[in-house]
């Protein structure tokens, strides 16, 4: 039997662990900020259609620029972007990796606040690159003044913002996003897989691109539009940019099944869109119910909530589980996270945390 440390695999590879969110067989799973709504049978009609329509033309390689997708993407966001504005691949998993393999590499920094997502760093040292590790706010914030400092201190090639932020929820204000860009010597990178969950008057970074040409912003099918399974993400950036991704991507890296399928899924947009209003409604009642429970919650403009402190929040994670309710250990020491569901979901969950404390 070989093990993997037997291997002749790179030296900073050595003792890393995958990435490892579990995937549990268990009746409700509120650990990965998933849409809990799947597509009605209309639209599984239309997907099938779809995929049965462009069947016939497999033997061939895709569209390589996914010019179509771009274009549709472009007119969803609005903003008066365009397709070459607009870059899609794999996930937004993808795109960022895309990102670091241009604008990073061996002797090349990226910096990001954490606690934020666990990808950007991941991604960030795979592709050779040193990650600063720059903390948040005790509320979960970005300090404009101690951002500029320390992107000033240590000149990054990269700065990663994402807003609203995982595991937090918490989005950043407009105002520090253009201090940041004023001082950041090379590209920021808003990721806004959650965009679509922000409270009313929160703003997109989507409006600044006109005057930034080196802030790029991530999105993602996989959270609000209900399509995780898809694997599409996408950024929105000036067209230089996307000139630099061509230079990294793999040829034909976006297949003709989930180009048609992902095409498909933004023409029923007002489908998949419509839980949306109801997911923010279900989780401005859950932050209430945390509270009324005189638990510590983040503000939330995502589809997810960060709710704590517990001495062991190991063992609540557990005892949750055990009554069949997957949610995520994650976050800063004592914190647990929660992805909003169905209003079924979410009962199983107060139940089963109540039972829990
Ligand atoms: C879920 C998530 C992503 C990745 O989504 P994809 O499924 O790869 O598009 C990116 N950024 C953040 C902050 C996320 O939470």
């Amino acid at each position: 039997m070989t093990r993997l440390r037997d291997l002749p695999i790179r030296d900073d590879l050595r003792g890393q662990e995958a990435y490892g969110a579990p995937q549990l067989d268990v009746p409700v799973q509120l650990n990965t900020n998933e849409n809990p709504y799947p597509p009605s049978p209309r639209l599984v009609r239309a997907l099938a259609d779809a995929v049965g329509g462009i069947a016939g033309t497999l033997n061939r390689y895709p569209d390589r620029d996914a010019v179509e997708l771009r274009k549709d993407l472009a007119d969803y966001l609005g903003h008066g972007l365009t397709a070459r504005q607009i870059w899609a691949a794999n996930g937004s998993n993808e795109i960022i990796q895309q990102i670091v393999q241009a604008f990073g590499g061996p002797g090349r920094r990226a910096l990001g606040f954490e606690p934020s997502y666990s990808m950007h760093p991941i991604i960030t040292r795979v592709a050779n690159t040193a990650w600063i590790n720059a903390q948040r706010d005790d509320d979960f914030g970005v300090d404009p003044d101690r951002a500029i400092a320390v992107i000033k201190e240590y000149q990054p090639d990269i700065v990663f913002l994402t807003s609203p932020n995982n595991p937090t929820g918490t989005a950043l204000p407009l105002p520090s996003l253009e201090a940041i860009l004023q001082v950041a010597p090379g590209m920021v990178v808003v990721d806004e897989a959650y965009g679509e969950f922000r409270r009313t008057g929160t703003p997109s970074a989507l409006s600044l691109l006109p005057v930034h040409p080196r802030l790029i912003v991530t999105r993602t099918m996989s959270k609000a539009f209900a399509m995780a399974g898809t694997r599409v993400g996408y950024l929105a950036a000036d067209p230089a940019v996307i000139d630099a991704l061509l230079l990294v991507r793999l040829p034909y890296h976006l297949s003709a099944v989930t180009q048609v399928v992902a095409r498909t899924a933004i023409a029923h947009q007002e489908e998949l869109l419509s839980a949306v209003d109801t997911l923010r409604e279900e989780r401005d009642r859950l932050v209430s119910w945390l509270r009324s429970e005189d638990l510590m919650v983040a503000e939330s403009d995502a589809n997810f909530v960060l709710f704590g402190t517990f001495e062991d929040r190991h063992a609540v994670w557990q005892r949750v589980l055990d009554r069949g309710v997957l949610i995520r250990e994650t976050g800063p020491p004592g914190w647990l996270r929660v992805s909003v569901g169905t209003p079924g979901e979410m009962a199983s969950f107060r139940t089963a945390l109540k039972e829990s404390l």
